[in-house]
């Protein structure tokens, strides 16, 4: 269905952000997510011992696409002073079999990581559709790995050379590169989030989690 486009009015009604934030939680569902949550921007916790995490140890994406330090540049300072401009969020969940993000190949493009590509793809239909209804600050932010393993593991990243995004509609900056403490934030709302790393066996957890944020 084609989306109506309205006149771009800077003042919108409390009436008409209520009803869209609705339909953004409506529709994160319809496209897949286990769940999505309007927040406040009060509930994003920020921490830069999330983004030190980029750093060490060093993440075998680093500086290998645009939406990841050091191309990804915003500061933690900067990043706060941003969200600081919005009001709400849409927080977007999504439970994948342990399977897909366990096992010491986990970063082979060999692994299939659906639901992966699914979150990026919620936050820019979400991300889309606010910008359609009015919001043109709508801004995403993706969870799980980087837009390069999920999009260009086996390709270059295109982004960096100066030559576009290959993806540019469908990737976003990841919560935790921006400093966001997505695992706290889970918790905090009550979703069961597990630390999951190379020697962490499927059989030991019982789902692996994928978030996203949509600023609004
Ligand atoms: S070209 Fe690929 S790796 Fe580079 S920023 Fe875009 S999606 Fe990410």
């Amino acid at each position: 269905m084609v989306q109506e486009i309205t006149e771009f009015s800077e003042n919108v009604s409390d009436e008409k952000l209520e009803t869209d934030l609705e339909k953004y939680l409506v529709l994160a569902k319809e496209l897949g997510a286990t769940d999505a949550v309007r927040i406040s921007t009060d509930f994003i916790i920020m921490d830069e011992r999330v983004r030190a995490k980029c750093y060490s140890p060093r993440c075998p994406y680093y500086g290998t696409n645009l939406n990841c330090p050091p191309h990804f540049d915003w500061d933690l300072e900067q990043t706060i002073k941003i969200i600081s401009k919005y009001e709400y969020g849409v927080f977007i969940m999504l439970q994948v079999p342990p399977e897909e993000q366990t096992g010491k190949n986990y970063d082979s493009a060999k692994h299939s990581i659906p639901g992966a590509r699914k979150m990026y793809e919620i936050v820019a239909k979400v991300q889309s559709a606010a910008f359609y209804d009015g919001y043109p600050l709508a801004l995403g932010f993706a969870g799980g790995p980087s837009c390069k393993r999920v999009f260009c593991s086996a390709v270059d990243c295109k982004g960096i050379k100066g030559e576009g995004c290959r993806m540019a509609l469908k990737s976003n900056p990841t919560m935790h590169g921006a400093g966001m403490d997505a695992y706290s934030m889970a918790a905090k709302m009550g979703w069961k989030i597990y630390p999951i790393g190379k020697t962490t066996d499927s059989s030991q957890i019982a789902h692996g989690l994928e978030l996203g944020l949509v600023l609004i």
